[in-house]
């Protein structure tokens, strides 16, 4: 092994979750909810935030220059078109990042180039050149991709990759667009476009990997081996169709064979599962239990022999500890008689900042909660906490509810809402218990809306647990809303989940008319 081989490589995070990650089904989060996920990243040591595609909406134009505006350390990047009205939109929306970056793309494959763009590729190459150097005159931090690059001829590729290199672009990302490649080949494809195209050794290569055949992570550390230094990816692997390479598993595979890869990210790994919950209570979307890295069972020994084994020495059946990703004992830590500045030192050593406000807010939470159930667990407290920091302005609140229900009766639900100071209450009947509440609260709204998907789990073990609701509800416009709630009653938790969902429709569609888009 020579000198240079025992160096280690830093290895860049650009995280796409809030750009193609929310592009896909069932992922679309407003403008706080963005926010949120962006400081949660920036404390994760993600090194590049996409935060979206400011010319695509004006609701997105809003939230990309919202979240470059919100952070402090890193490079916020919003993507655009290789066209200058779209780099012109991409620029007004990150220039108040502290590290802005335009990222513009145009595709490179004959197939894209043919029956997507209408163009030769010798046109392609132009605009590409021309709009890197366009690009340039705002922004010294530009990054160029090549859609659909891993199916595009190698040679005109290079000439491309050059191209953009000598006007400017000081990164260049060949994403497998449509998730085709396999390891090797995502080898080779890097080391032969060095080849062909040296210059790509003198900026940062970059890589951007789809799951469609469940290779993504596993492409983008074959890219990393063949010298790529930034790796785009989503938390959770979301993104278009069967998503992106998830950061938790990139980073992990990186830290745990670090021997094998040689080299380190920014991440701090004991932030890896906040990152994963806050954007399952965001989204409503959970991973599946055997997840690598964030599932529920990714650290659960289930086979008697196995638990023998890491009884005696955690190293016999685990390749990571559970703490390095940050997940924690479910620790007994307060009560009913814990005071306001307990609950503070704890929030505050789980690290959440928030304000007094919100701290009042989350404390009398605390406070009903500890009333009903004797022990009040870490993962209760984030579950409030995490629900006020996402929380919309409360359009409607829940005042009272009576449900009769039975298994001889037609379920009836009496609902009282709140509305700026004024109560509304209205009775409705249902197939059951839930239905029934949620047609009354439909009457309320005065709304026809649509119950997508309902779900219900407890927060910890036991029967006094607090029960956590998810709904995702469709709007009159055909816009998809998630809503949670959480009470030790489980037709509470599912009531208010469903107001929290009404309460989101209001705000985007209050979002829409500061950003114009209606
Ligand atoms: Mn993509």
């Amino acid at each position: 092994m020579t000198d240079s081989k025992t160096e280690f490589a830093h290895v860049k995070i650009f995280d796409t979750t809030l750009r193609d990650g929310e592009q896909s089904p069932g992922m679309s989060m407003n403008l706080k909810e963005k926010i949120e996920m962006a400081k949660q990243l920036e404390r994760m040591g993600v090194d590049i935030i996409e935060s979206g595609f400011a010319i695509s909406s004006p609701g997105d134009f809003l939230s990309v220059k919202t979240v470059a505006e919100s952070l402090k350390n890193c490079t916020v990047a919003s993507l655009a078109r290789a066209t200058a009205p779209d780099i012109d939109r991409a620029w007004e929306a990150v220039k108040g990042a502290a590290d802005p970056r335009i990222h513009l793309f145009i595709a490179t494959s004959d197939l894209h180039m043919e029956h997507k763009l209408g163009m030769k590729p010798d046109q392609v190459l132009e605009q590409a050149i021309a709009m890197t150097k366009y690009a340039k005159k705002y922004c010294a931090n530009i990054e160029f991709s090549a859609e659909d690059s891993t199916r595009s001829d190698m040679d005109f590729l290079a000439k491309v990759c050059e191209g953009v290199v000598a006007a400017g672009a000081t990164t260049v990302n060949l994403p497998d667009t449509v998730g085709y490649s396999t390891p090797e080949e995502r080898y080779k494809f890097f080391m032969s476009i060095q080849e062909k195209a040296p210059s790509l050794t003198k900026i940062t290569l970059s890589c951007h990997d789809h799951n469609d055949l469940g290779l993504g992570v596993a492409n983008s550390l074959a890219a990393i081996r063949a010298g790529v230094r930034q790796v785009e990816c989503t938390v959770n692997g979301i993104g278009e169709r069967a998503g992106n390479a998830a950061l938790e598993e990139i980073v992990m595979a990186l830290k745990v064979r670090r021997g094998e890869y040689r080299a380190d990210t920014n991440i701090i790994t004991t932030e890896i599962m906040r990152s994963s919950n806050l954007l399952s209570r965001i989204t409503g979307v959970k991973v599946q239990p055997n997840k690598a890295v964030v599932g529920e069972n990714a650290f659960a020994h289930e086979a008697g022999i196995h638990q023998h084994g890491v009884l005696k020495n955690a190293l016999t059946y685990e390749i990571m500890t559970p703490e390095s990703v940050g997940l924690k004992e479910n620790n007994l830590v307060l009560g009913k008689h814990s005071g306001k500045h307990a609950f503070r030192d704890r929030v505050v050593s789980l690290g959440y900042e928030i304000s007094d406000a919100e701290l009042t807010v989350a404390f009398e939470k605390f406070k009903v909660l500890a009333d009903k159930k004797k022990r009040v667990y870490d993962k209760d407290i984030e579950a409030i906490i995490a629900k006020e920091s996402v929380q919309v302005p409360k359009t409607f609140m829940l005042e009272s509810f009576v449900i009769n229900s039975g298994n001889t009766i037609t379920a009836t639900a009496a609902i009282k809402l709140n509305r700026g100071g004024k109560s509304i209450e209205k009775v409705a009947r249902g197939d059951g218990p839930i239905g029934a509440a949620y047609a009354a609260i439909d009457k309320i709204v005065g709304k026809q809306l649509e119950l997508v998907d309902y779900g219900i789990e407890s927060v910890t073990e036991g029967e006094d647990a607090q029960g956590d609701a998810t709904v995702v509800v469709k709007g009159e416009s055909g816009a998809e809303y998630s809503g949670r709630g959480l009470s030790t009653d489980v037709i509470e938790a599912s009531i208010n989940a469903y107001i929290n969902a009404v309460n989101k429709m209001y705000y985007a569609e209050a979002e829409d008319v500061i950003s114009g888009e209606r």
